[in-house]
């Protein structure tokens, strides 16, 4: 064979039956070429040469041994041409895979795997090589391979369990550690899907079940689910499973595996965990969350059904402060533990009883409920509280304040039957002890004239809204002003002047008393100093001390710092502390009052008679004065029980060696009454009614004992 032989454009020692494949085939987009039985290369088509990126021309000077040897020498890694060309010497038909570089310039960088193809066409005489690139498809066979190998590797190493579905075979495996974490062995499974799904707890099995195939319908990308499994003791654990599909070459899945593992104890902290944050330490029992949450789910099953009803119940432990206070918190905490106890022995399974706060608890009544039902329900609460209690040998009675209120079209938000509930509940308390009381429409209005009174009283007293009026307290025998008691006035750009009785009582309930009263102090010693400076030098001012000031801790050091701004004398300063104030914590009392007498502070029992004191305990007080209430002093000097309590008020005052002073003296006759029996100073509207400061020296001046008794 010579060199032309060896043309691909075409050999003159073949028919024109040949030239025509040849030109048939030289657009064939895979490369191919012709062989001759001397091992010639009698034509390549275009496919070829560009594939293989020849030098034509060195091909074409090639004989049959060149050709071979050129061919080996730039692109194969073994000498693949001559064993395939003595292979097609020995049948007409062969395939073979060989690693060949694709350009000998790119001699390293490319090497690419071969599936060889040889056909004997025309009675043997020449042979179609036709060349297909297997390279990626060998790459992929292999990435597999070691990724199979890497999956072994981790299955064997991993603290997780391992799992993998051969989705064409239904086949599935588990790693040793996936049976060990459960306690199974190999034998226990026979590497089906149902093995595993008959294990999964009843409950969670529809769900996984439904992620798996939601993931092999490839709607997820990553599988990921919690379940439980029975482990081989009959225990359900909390499985964490993790997965990803794998695709085949034509993007199909044809494997499914994934992890495990185990998380049953992150499970139980996370329940402690919720468990703990809905729930009262002391009690147990469900928190004001919890509560609120079990309210909402009944108000959702309520859209479908607004008709339908339940109840609440929040109540008030009547007096429980003074046990904390008196006996102590450790006691106190036992007395709310027997409470809970008490309360929880009256629920039915689907009721909710909740500790709110302190001394608070809520009972949430989930069947349907009428005033008359909830009523006997709430008489039961009382009377289990009702039962005698002793608590380290301590004797206690029990009641509380209850409120109700039962769940109507109208309630449409948590919130709104929360706070009705609570209304109804402060009602209650401001009754008797131990009152229950069914919320009204006419409550919230109420309620809600109390926050818009609370808003206004709040900027009153920061817009200094406030003024402090004096009233005089006359020495009767002499007719000298011993002293002015500072009362407080609010004048709201709207309604004008309002009294204390309509304010302070909620200043007392919202804190607002504290500013008020250090406002009223001050103001009221700054105006003492303004009558010293005019001479009034034997003047006193009583100020009134309220609930919260008298418990406040530091009281005495604020009470010291005004006297110091002011530069007052201290004796001049009397504070008017009632009597209940101090019978409801006597030995908080005392302690606060030593420290107001270390300052030289003088203390007045004010409306005194009315808090039951116990003389053992007046004896103890370090007080200078008491203060005739004035509802004694109404009706003097005929009504003969009034007359009894005052002489007898006048003489324990005289036995303690006490100061007495009577206010509401309203007409001469109970000046007269009061003074015949010994009680001297007096304050009341006969003398004057509380004026504002700039009125006080006028006041003065202007005023005689002798025309007033003239009159
Ligand atoms: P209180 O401390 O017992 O004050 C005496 C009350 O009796 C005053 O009522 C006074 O105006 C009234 N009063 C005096 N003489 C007569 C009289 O002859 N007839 C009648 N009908 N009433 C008389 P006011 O000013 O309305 O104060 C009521 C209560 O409000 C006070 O009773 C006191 O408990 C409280 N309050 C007033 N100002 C303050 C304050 O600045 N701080 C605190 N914490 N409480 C205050
Ligand atoms: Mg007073
Ligand atoms: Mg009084």
């Amino acid at each position: 064979m010579n060199t032309k032989s060896l043309k691909s454009d075409g050999d003159k020692g073949y028919d024109g039956t040949v030239e025509k494949l040849f030109q048939l085939t030289s657009h064939i987009p895979v490369p191919l070429c012709f062989i001759n039985q001397s091992g010639c290369l009698v034509y390549a088509n275009k496919a070829w040469h560009n594939f293989f990126t020849v030098d034509k021309e060195s091909y074409n000077k090639s004989d049959q041994n060149n050709f071979i040897r050129l061919f080996s020498q730039n692109f194969a890694e073994i000498e693949f041409i001559e064993q395939f060309f003595l292979k097609c010497l020995r049948s007409s038909n062969n395939r073979d895979q060989y690693f060949l570089r694709s350009s000998p310039i790119n001699f390293n960088r490319h090497a690419i795997i071969i599936n060889a193809v040889s056909t004997a066409v025309f009675g043997e005489r020449l042979w179609c090589w036709i060349f297909h690139d297997e390279s990626e498809k060998v790459s992929l066979q292999n990435r597999l391979r070691e990724s199979e190998e890497r999956f072994q590797l981790a299955a064997q190493s991993s603290n997780d369990g391992l799992w993998d579905w051969h989705l064409k075979t239904d086949e599935l495996y588990f790693s040793p550690r996936w049976l060990n974490m459960l306690g199974y062995s190999e034998e226990d499974f026979q590497n089906n899907l149902s093995d595993w799904l008959n294990l999964v707890h009843p409950v969670d099995k529809k769900e996984l079940s439904k992620r798996l195939q939601e993931h092999l319908s490839k709607k997820h990308n990553r599988f990921r689910h919690e379940y439980r499994i029975q482990d081989n003791m009959g225990e359900y654990r909390w499985i964490l499973i993790q997965g990803m599909l794998v695709l085949d070459e034509n993007k199909e899945p044809h494997r499914f595996a994934g992890s495990q593992s185990d998380i049953t104890e992150i499970k139980r902290m996370e329940r402690q965990l919720i468990h703990d944050s809905t729930h009262d330490a002391l009690t147990d029992l469900p928190n004001r969350i919890l509560f609120r949450e079990k309210i909402n789910g009944l108000m959702q099953n309520c859209k479908d059904n607004p008709e339908a009803t339940f109840a609440l119940v929040q109540l008030n432990l009547d007096q429980f402060q003074l046990i904390n206070n008196g006996l102590g918190h450790l006691f106190g905490d036992q007395v709310l533990t027997i409470v809970a106890t008490r309360l929880n022995s009256l629920m039915t399974e689907q009721d909710v009883l909740a500790r709110m706060s302190g001394d608070e608890f809520a009972i949430l009544l989930t069947t349907a409920q009428t005033p008359e039902t909830v009523g006997e329900f709430v008489a039961k609460l009382q009377n289990i509280l009702a039962e005698p209690l002793i608590v380290n040998g301590q004797h206690i009675v029990l009641s509380a304040g209850m409120g109700i209120v039962i769940r109507n079209e109208e309630h449409t938000q948590v919130a709104q039957l929360l706070g009705d509930v609570a209304t109804a509940m402060h009602h209650a308390k401001a009754m008797a002890p131990g009152s229950w009381i069914l919320f009204t429409e006419e409550m919230r209005s109420h309620a809600i004239n109390r926050i818009q009174l609370e808003t206004k009283l709040r900027r009153a007293i920061e817009q200094k809204e406030m003024q402090v009026f004096f009233q005089p307290i006359i020495d009767y025998t002499t007719g000298v002003v011993k002293h002015f008691e500072a009362l407080v006035r609010w004048f709201d750009p709207e309604r004008g002047m309002i009294q204390p009785a309509s304010f302070i009582p909620l200043a007392e309930e919202t804190n607002l008393i504290i500013p008020l009263g250090e406002f009223v102090l001050r103001k009221s010693c700054q105006e003492l100093m303004k009558w010293y400076a005019a001479g009034y030098k034997d003047i006193g001012i009583s100020v009134n001390l309220s609930p919260k000031q008298f418990q406040q801790e530091n009281l005495h050091e604020r009470i010291s710092t005004i006297i110091q701004e002011t530069g007052i004398i201290s004796g001049a300063l009397t504070l008017e502390v009632t009597e209940s104030q101090i019978m409801e914590n006597p030995s908080h009392a005392i302690d606060v009052l030593n420290k107001l007498q270390a300052l030289n502070v003088n203390v007045s029992v004010d409306d005194f008679g009315t808090g039951y004191s116990s003389l053992a305990y007046l004896k103890k007080l370090p007080i200078n004065t008491l203060k005739i209430d004035r509802t004694f002093v109404m009706d003097l000097p005929h009504d003969h029980d009034d007359s009894e309590i005052t002489k007898a008020i006048i003489a324990l005052a005289k036995s303690l060696q006490l100061n007495i002073v009577a206010e509401g003296v309203e007409k001469k006759i109970q000046a007269e009454f009061l003074k015949a029996e010994g009680c001297t100073l007096l304050q009341g509207f006969w003398f004057s009614k509380p004026m504002p400061a700039v009125k006080v020296f006028d006041w003065m001046r202007s005023f005689s004992l002798k025309e007033k008794l003239a009159e």
